[in-house]
Order: C-alpha cells, then sequence, then structure tokens
C-alpha cells in the first residue's frame, strides 16, 4: 500500500523530493498544497510539474479518512465517523465553547481525536476496548482527523485532546509525529499547549514523553484511587499499579511547566464510594492535578451505570472541601454516543449485518 503522504514531515518530504531529482522550493510547495490549500488530490498541485504529480501519486495518497457519518447539531457537539482506507472506523468529537476542562481558556473548540483503532488495554467500562485491538493510525490518520473536522464545520479547532478511541501513547512514535505536524508552523500551527494526551497510565510512555521538548498537556484515566478499586477495571493498573504511575507523575512534573489532569469516571458502586473521593484528593494533592469527574457514559452491550446526580455532588464535595481544583462534567454529547468508541462499534455492526 502507498504511504500516507500527510505522515510526513517537512525533513522526510524534502527527503523524498531530493530523491526525485526536485528543487529544495518543491517541498514547501507541497507542504503548502496539504496544509494550508488542503487539497483533496495530488493532481490537484497545479504549481507542480505534471511528471512530479505521476511519481508522487504512485508512492503516496493523501489522509486516508473519508467521512461517513455526522451526528449533533452544529451549534453543539458534532461526532463523526470517518472510513480508513482498509474499510475500518475511528471517530472524533467536536465540541463547541467547552469549559475550561483541561487548563486552555473557555471559548474554544475542542476536537477530540482517535489514536489507534480499537484499543488492547480492555477497561472494563470502554466500548473502544470491546473488540481488542486492531491497529495504530498512522500520523497522517490522526492529524487528518483535525483537517476533516475543519472542513466539515467549517471551524477552526483551537484546542486538542487524544482522548478518543485508542490509547495514545501506545501508539507512540506515530503520536510524536503527529504532533509535530500538528503543531508547526508549516503543518496546523496548533501551540503544543492547547494539545492534552490522555492516558491510561502506561508509566514508560509517560517518563518519555515528560523529556519531550514541547509543553504539551498530559491527562490521567485514573477511575480508581486505589489498586483494589483500578485492578478491577482497569488490566493496565496490573502492570503499573497507582505507586508507581504516580512516581512517574512526580517525574513529568520536574519536566512539565502545565498542571496534570486526572480524570475519573463515576460508576455507580464501582469506584464511587465516598473514600475513594477522600483518597483522590490526597493523589492530586501530591502530584498539584486538578481533577475532572465524568459521570459514566452508559455503553450498549456494559451493565454499568452513573451514580445519581446528588452522589456525584457529594463526591465532588469532597475534592472541592479538600481544596483540589475539579469539575464535575454533567457532560455534552451524552445524547449522541459521546464516549471514545460508542460509534464506530455501532458502525461496524452495522456492516456487519
Ligand atoms: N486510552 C486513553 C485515551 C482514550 S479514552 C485513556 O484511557 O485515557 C478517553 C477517556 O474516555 C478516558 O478517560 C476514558 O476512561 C473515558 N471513557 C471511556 N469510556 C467511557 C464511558 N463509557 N463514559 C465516560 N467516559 C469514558
Ligand atoms: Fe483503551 Fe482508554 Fe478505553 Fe481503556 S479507556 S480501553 S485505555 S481507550
Amino acid at each position: 500500500m502507498p504511504g500516507n503522504l500527510h505522515s510526513l514531515v517537512r525533513g522526510e518530504l524534502a527527503g523524498h523530493l531530493a530523491e526525485l531529482g526536485e528543487p529544495a522550493y518543491r517541498t514547501g510547495q507541497v507542504l503548502d498544497w496539504l496544509w494550508n490549500k488542503r487539497v483533496g488530490s495530488i493532481d490537484a498541485m497545479t504549481n507542480l510539474p505534471a511528471a512530479l504529480r505521476g511519481k508522487l501519486a504512485a508512492a503516496f495518497h493523501l489522509g486516508g479518512l473519508a467521512h461517513t457519518r455526522t451526528q449533533g447539531a452544529d451549534d453543539s457537539t458534532r461526532k463523526y465517523l470517518f472510513q480508513l482506507r482498509d474499510g475500518r472506523y475511528v471517530e472524533c468529537v467536536l465540541i463547541p465553547a467547552s469549559p475550561a476542562l483541561y487548563g486552555e481558556r473557555a471559548d474554544r473548540r475542542t476536537l477530540c481525536v482517535s489514536s489507534q483503532v480499537g484499543c488492547a488495554y480492555g477497561c472494563k467500562f470502554c466500548a473502544s476496548g470491546l473488540d481488542g485491538f486492531t491497529r495504530n493510525l498512522d500520523p497522517g490518520e490522526i492529524a487528518g482527523q483535525v483537517l476533516l473536522a475543519e472542513q466539515l464545520s467549517g471551524d477552526k479547532v483551537n484546542n486538542l485532546v487524544f482522548m478518543g478511541m485508542g490509547e495514545p501513547l501506545a501508539n507512540l512514535p506515530n503520536l510524536l509525529t503527529a504532533v509535530e505536524i500538528i503543531t508547526a508552523p508549516w503543518g496546523l500551527h496548533i501551540g503544543a499547549r492547547h494539545l492534552t494526551v490522555s492516558t491510561s497510565g502506561l508509566v514508560p510512555q509517560i517518563r518519555i514523553l515528560a523529556e519531550h521538548p514541547q509543553q504539551i498537556r498530559l491527562a490521567i484515566s485514573l477511575h480508581g484511587a486505589t489498586d483494589e478499586v483500578r485492578d478491577r477495571i482497569m488490566p493496565v493498573n496490573r502492570k503499573w499499579p497507582v505507586d508507581e504511575l504516580f512516581d512517574a507523575l512526580r517525574f513529568w512534573n520536574s519536566r512539565k511547566k502545565q498542571k496534570l489532569t486526572l480524570e475519573y469516571i463515576l460508576i455507580e458502586g464501582v469506584n464511587d464510594e465516598l473514600e475513594q473521593a477522600r483518597l483522590l484528593a490526597q493523589r492530586a494533592a501530591s502530584v498539584h492535578a486538578k481533577v475532572n469527574l465524568i459521570p459514566y457514559n452508559t455503553v450498549e452491550g456494559l451493565t454499568w451505570s452513573r451514580p445519581g446526580e446528588d452522589h456525584c455532588r457529594a463526591f465532588h464535595g469532597i475534592l472541592k472541601n479538600a481544596g483540589i481544583p475539579s469539575t464535575l462534567r454533567l457532560e455534552k454529547g451524552h445524547d449522541i454516543d459521546a464516549a471514545c468508541g460508542q460509534l464506530r462499534l455501532k458502525q461496524e455492526q452495522a456492516d456487519a449485518e
């Protein structure tokens, strides 16, 4: 299969063009077509010689994502389903003018992107893990979600969270290339401070990312303040238990200026005991993190449910009383299967029927 032209960073593209005997200025021309003019085909790059367009088209395709479906309204959360070249699906969610959940300014359009097809980590509450792992997205498929979402919505994305399908830190090389493309002035030119990577807690990769020179943000899917609770719902915790995870977070803090975020889904009778809130407050304080509480989004085929609103507020109250910056996200998008992996799962089930 030919490569994805949208996956190349500037230096790689320059290398390919030099091998083809092209002058150096061609690199800027091609990047301009890809990320600024945003053409739909190599043939539309009309200031390139026809012979070069032919050679590029023989070796590369563009983007690798085809829009299949949109759910949601123009003025609220929209969810896009994209089909990949191998027939698989990924999804991303555009959240307009969301409140400041990850430390960004309030009036921003946030896009939630996928990093893999499926997920190998098998958290018990999550639709993305239900069918296991299929494959990594390439850098162009990751960055391409931003291009397409901007095209479809007519809006500029100014905030990006890697909280769609997949575990971004299990696809670290492609994630880092995508981050380079997304932040580069020749690429999508979104500031690194407006990017948040979310992980279920891959300790070695957190340490590698901590050393990355760009000031990207990190969110941890914690969902349990003790090994006892976390072991039950997140298999990854058996490999990297809570204490090891928090050692890595202290290391992160020694390298990065941005505040960490701890994500905590509230699942009735599973992780919502008020004692967990007290321990969560201690954990958050120990790494100066803020906490986002998210009432569980029902997933078809899973039996979990969210606690009552009063209980969610009581849980939140304990964090607030402990002085932990925290939000209780009575989230947008509950009605359109906005939790990761849900739309794709429905489409694959429909295709199979
Ligand atoms: N794999 C990464 C990023 C993708 S998951 C991670 O786990 O962090 C993005 C977020 O969606 C995670 O915090 C995850 O726990 C949450 N999530 C998954 N299923 C959910 C559900 N049914 N309701 C609410 N949030 C959910
Ligand atoms: Fe994978 Fe994240 Fe879902 Fe866990 S929560 S199964 S790591 S996508």
